[in-house]
């Protein structure tokens, strides 16, 4: 059992430390896509969801292939069994002792 390195295997943001997925995303214009490893629940999906956040499905391995990020279509079901739903990495605000 070789070659659980490539693809989907979890690493890590270089500006905050968390664990991240990075994977380029699509057939012809691939993107390059920085998402969160953390589940998200529909509610979860639709509170973080936005222009500039987009909500993938982390499906896992089967066989030999890596996890893999496909892109949500609009149809797609929020809570689907195929893979899990995670979002586009934001690294969290710096100064993390401001308090409110
Ligand atoms: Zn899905
Ligand atoms: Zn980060």
């Amino acid at each position: 059992m070789a070659g659980r390195a490539r693809g989907g295997a979890p690493r890590r943001c270089p500006s905050c430390g968390a664990n991240v997925i990075k994977q380029l995303v699509g057939d012809r214009v691939a993107l390059k896509v920085v998402a969160d490893v953390t589940p998200l629940t529909p509610e979860q999906q639709a509170e973080v969801r936005g222009p500039n956040r987009l909500i993938w499905c982390l499906r896992p391995s089967s066989g030999y292939a890596p996890d893999r990020l496909f892109w949500v279509e609009p149809w797609h079901p929020p809570d689907c069994r195929t893979g899990a739903h995670v979002a586009d990495h934001l690294c969290p605000p710096a100064a993390p002792t401001t308090l409110f």
